[in-house]
């Protein structure tokens, strides 16, 4: 009998899962995916045959050589350990418990741990608001039905691992530029607790696919290049069953040589601007996923932030929503220097259904200040109809450009008609000197005006519209082209703001000019005649080796160096990096003289290293 159990105990301690592979090999591996559909594999080896290519000629049945061939699915069995029940509390009952259940009846391991990765330690100002990209991956896993596990590494603080972690584990991993070193740590650790996949997403690993995927040992298995919530939804429905690199799964990149390059430099955003339709973007989420003890945590940063702004603080109850999608200047590539934001350029606005569906959704879990993070919301008209259709919030916080701000106020007058008390608009002003703004940031304009009259336009405009329109908006300290004469302007701007807006002036944020792979600027890493420019436009030369010293042999590392901030500081503009800090520095001690702020972050994108 003794022996009967610890056979059927050790039985029980194998994990068996069933895969799809091809019946039999055919052509190149790296050119074979699975549709799971049909449930069959495509190769198109075939299409690297340059007679295929050109001639394209028609077999007897009809097909060309250009078609995939279509190789029949089989199952195969995968064998693991499962150490997964020793780290239980009590495992010899776990164990006990598996082997009276048996081996037969226990369903295939569907769990997906989510993780925001976040490298630096941020104050209380930085955590207001919850992270609303982990939220909707959680939700297509769950629809999918795993169960799901979801932590916010800005909010909650460093992710316990070894606890959040169980062997099988699908692991994504949302990095943007602040957690990508930490985000590659993290994927290394959790191999080794035993998740089968590690997947990255979010801004900055789409804009670093390829290098990613180059990583020794590559503890990254995909990338996501794009946020289509279709390419996420296909991933969860084949990866309990398809070998990851065999997925058919358009923009989840598996293969660093084959990778999409995307980028925000003109060419790229411009080449994708119609690709994606709303379903690729918009979702109810489950605002479930994340517990009780998470969202207190961020009302109570909420509160203890903007609480003061509010006529009952103690109920405000804030959330992240995505009621639109893209920035409008965007959609022929036309794109400020310093944007990273993925799918700036895909223009999308949901029906009246999903919006009414989501508020709902919303107010129901109590809900009552709502950030919508559209690129740039204030312009878009269909939008504002729809949301008035759909019946007012309490408060709102959108996007809008100082452009669209100053030319169309009567959207604005639409903007109050959908909140009962409070409308903030977060507006990049970026700077007050003209030549920077044109040049060195690129920023929209009606092109027959100034910028920085639009600017000042822009904050005119919410001041006559009264006590329930607020202003929240950041200056850039370090653009091509920058001098300390412009860097002055921007501090009598911003004087000129808090003596014109008083109590409608909520934040003013600053921040020096940071260069991020994705970004238009990126393109200096790989291209000596942009970067040429850029040093003209400050009155500066920089010789090739120069400029291979300072930047092109940085063009694949994961996150621009710190070192390179330095040098872009010295080629490109007129200031250093020190006067840069200390400007920025100034604009906070402005700030604290304005009663009724908002106290802000000290650096609007992220802290030096
Ligand atoms: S206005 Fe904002 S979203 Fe649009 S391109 Fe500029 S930085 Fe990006």
């Amino acid at each position: 009998m003794k022996k009967l159990f610890v056979g059927l105990t050790a039985l029980c301690l194998i994990k068996v899962d069933a895969i799809a592979i091809p019946a039999y090999e055919f052509g190149s591996v790296q050119d074979t995916t699975y549709d799971s559909q049909r449930d069959v594999f495509l190769n198109t080896t075939m299409r690297w045959d340059n007679w295929c290519t050109f001639s394209r000629v028609k077999m007897p049945n009809g097909k060309t050589c250009w078609d995939p061939v279509e190789i029949p699915a089989k199952k195969k069995l995968v064998f693991s350990f499962r150490v997964d029940l020793f780290r239980e509390e009590n495992w010899q009952y776990a164990i006990a418990g598996t082997v009276l259940i048996g081996q037969a009846k226990a369903p295939v391991r569907r769990r997906f741990v989510g993780i925001n990765v976040e490298s630096f330690e941020w104050p209380e100002e930085s955590k207001v608001w919850p992270h609303l990209g982990l939220l909707y991956v959680g939700t297509v896993a769950e629809q999918e039905d795993y169960e799901v596990k979801l932590w916010d590494e800005l909010i909650q603080g460093k992710a316990p691992l070894e606890q959040l972690i169980q062997p099988g584990d699908i692991v994504g991993l949302s990095l943007v530029t602040t957690g990508m070193e930490r985000g590659v740590e993290i994927a290394k650790r959790v191999k080794t607790l035993g998740a089968r996949y590690v997947v990255a997403g979010n801004d900055s690993a789409m804009f670093r696919a390829r290098q990613l995927l180059s990583l020794p040992g590559q503890p990254v298995d995909a990338v996501f290049t794009s946020n289509s919530l279709g390419s996420i939804r296909q991933f969860f429905q084949q990866a309990t069953s398809v070998e990851l690199s065999r997925m058919q799964i358009p923009r989840l990149a598996v293969d660093p040589r084959r990778a999409q390059y995307v980028t925000n430099e003109s060419s790229g955003v411009a080449i994708e601007a119609k690709q994606y339709g709303t379903s690729d973007f918009f979702l109810v989420p489950n605002l479930t996923l994340y517990g009780h003890e998470y969202w207190n945590l961020v009302w109570s940063a909420y509160r203890s932030q903007f609480g003061h702004k509010h006529v009952r603080p103690q109920d405000v109850r804030n959330a992240i929503a995505l009621l639109a999608q893209g920035c409008g200047r965007a959609g022929a590539g036309d794109i400020c220097d310093y944007c990273t934001i993925r799918h700036v350029a895909n223009v999308s606005i949901p029906e009246q259904d999903y919006l009414e569906e989501t508020l709902d959704t919303y107010r129901a879990f109590g809900i009552n200040t709502f950030f919508n993070v559209t690129d740039s919301a204030f312009e878009m008209g269909p939008l504002v109809h729809r949301l008035k259709e759909v019946g007012p919030v309490d408060s709102m916080v959108i996007y809008g450009r100082a452009q669209a701000i100053a030319q169309r106020p009567e959207r604005l007058n639409e903007w109050l008609n959908v909140v009962q008390h409070r409308l903030l608009i977060n507006c990049g002003m970026d700077s007050a000197d003209e030549r920077i703004l044109r040049e060195g940031i690129h920023k929209s304009s009606s092109k027959v005006g100034s910028r920085v009259e639009e600017n000042r336009q822009a904050v005119r405009t919410i001041k006559a519209a009264g006590e329930k329109a607020h202003l929240h908006y950041s200056l850039i300290f370090g653009s091509v082209g920058e001098t300390k004469d412009s860097c002055e302007r921007n501090l009598e701007f911003l004087q000129w703001t808090i003596d014109t807006l008083g109590s409608q002036l909520d934040v003013v944020e600053g921040d020096i000019f940071w260069v991020n792979f994705g970004a238009p600027c990126s393109v200096i890493f790989h291209s000596y005649e942009e970067a040429s420019r850029r040093a003209a436009l400050a009155g500066k030369t920089i010789s090739r080796e120069q400029w291979h010293t300072h930047f092109a042999q940085y063009a694949d590392e994961l996150v621009v160096p710190q070192s390179c901030e330095p040098s872009w500081y010295h080629f490109f503009t007129n200031i250093t990096y020190e006067t840069a800090l200390e400007y920025n520095s100034r604009v906070k001690t402005m700030m604290e003289k304005v009663p009724g702020r908002v106290t802000g972050r000290n650096f609007a994108f992220k802290p030096p290293a």
